[in-house]
């Protein structure tokens, strides 16, 4: 190796040379800090990921760049399976949510099929009779499409949420996620008489984020506030919802309802994994929630003194493409 680049000493593939040669131009000009990862082959096949810190150093009037690498495979294989096992927790929750949202689902998939049943019905009665009324039959078609399509959309929804894939983030409407989350809820709130009031954010910053993952994060502390509120009086069931910018560069989102409340001596406790204070619950629905917004770079926290009932406030970032802050040329 002595005395050759290390470009040439055959480690990186063809597509990485041009990249590594001009991140090491950089480095000889200082004009780039910083360590680097690169993957290369080795002899006997098998994959090696170095770390590499270089700096520019002068010998004899010619800059070179002194690189100290370190091999992380090891690291890196730790790393790559603890975010597939944590992917997996996160498949095999919101699969439970599902699980135990089967009923209101089953029932809110219900209403478009028995309306499609009997305008489809009317249409079939109304081929058979000589007076044809065009218009009626019509008009009956059209709902036959559209309880299709919507019947079609929970559906949509549900094969979403159900989905085991790798996080996607894209700059997301806050309160689109908010609406659609609901939307899985709808029966369930309209069975328990629960008064939803939302209070979403006009012209908000998007913020980055997977939907899906963020959609279980907010499905959670929403499914939490239900079932606090199953001891208050049917008249006094409320959630709220709102979404607002929160200075800078952040959104805020809060959950508040008119449940029993958090005893403010188990509060430090309800986001640790398996506390639970149900007598069929799992307790791992808040630590969840937290994982997820803090991969959104977010923080959760329980908003206190705002009785009766609780509120769960968290914040994400704005995507940059949409920051108020002014960016640089
Ligand atoms: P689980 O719902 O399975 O118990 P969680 O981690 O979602 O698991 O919640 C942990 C505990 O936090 C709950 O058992 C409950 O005692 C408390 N908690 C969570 N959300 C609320 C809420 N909105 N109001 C009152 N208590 C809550």
């Amino acid at each position: 190796m002595v005395g050759r680049s290390f470009l040439d000493l055959g480690l990186l593939s063809q597509e990485q040379i041009p990249i590594v040669a001009a991140r090491l131009e950089a480095k000889t000009e200082g004009k780039a800090a910083g360590s680097d990862e690169y993957t290369i082959k080795t002899r006997n096949g098998t994959c090696l990921t170095l770390e590499v810190k270089s700096f520019p150093i002068r010998i004899e009037n010619r800059t070179l760049v002194l690189g100290v690498a370190r091999a992380i495979t090891d690291r890196k294989l730790a790393e790559k399976q603890a975010e597939e096992h944590r992917e997996h927790l996160f498949h095999v929750s919101r699969l439970s949510t599902l699980g135990e949202m089967a009923s209101g689902l089953a029932h809110e998939l219900n209403q478009p099929l028995s309306a499609l049943l009997s305008y489809a019905n009317a249409s079939q009665r109304s081929l058979g009779h000589a007076d044809r009324d065009v218009e009626r039959l019509r008009a009956n078609l059209d709902q036959v499409v559209s309880q299709a399509r919507r019947a079609g959309e929970i559906v949509k929804r549900v094969r979403a949420f159900a989905q085991r894939r790798p996080p996607v983030l894209h700059p997301t409407n806050i309160n689109e996620i908010v609406r659609e989350t609901l939307a899985f809820l709808h029966f369930e709130m309209v069975h328990k008489e629960i008064q939803v009031v939302l209070d979403l954010g006009e012209s908000l910053p998007r913020v980055l984020a997977d939907a899906i993952q963020l959609e279980q994060a907010l499905l959670n502390l929403v499914r939490n506030a239900i079932e606090a509120m199953e001891t208050t009086e049917p008249s006094e069931r409320r959630l709220t919802i709102r979404t607002a910018a929160a200075a800078p560069g952040m959104v805020k989102v809060t959950v508040s309802d008119t449940g029993a409340g958090l005893p403010p001596e188990i509060q430090g406790r309800v986001f640790d994994s398996f506390f639970t204070t149900k007598p069929d619950g799992l307790g791992i629905g808040l630590s969840i929630t937290r994982t997820l917004i803090e991969l959104h770079r977010g923080q959760l926290w329980i908003e206190p003194g705002k009785g009766p009932g609780c509120t769960f406030a968290f914040t994400l970032p704005a995507a940059l493409e949409d920051s108020t802050v002014p960016r640089g040329d």
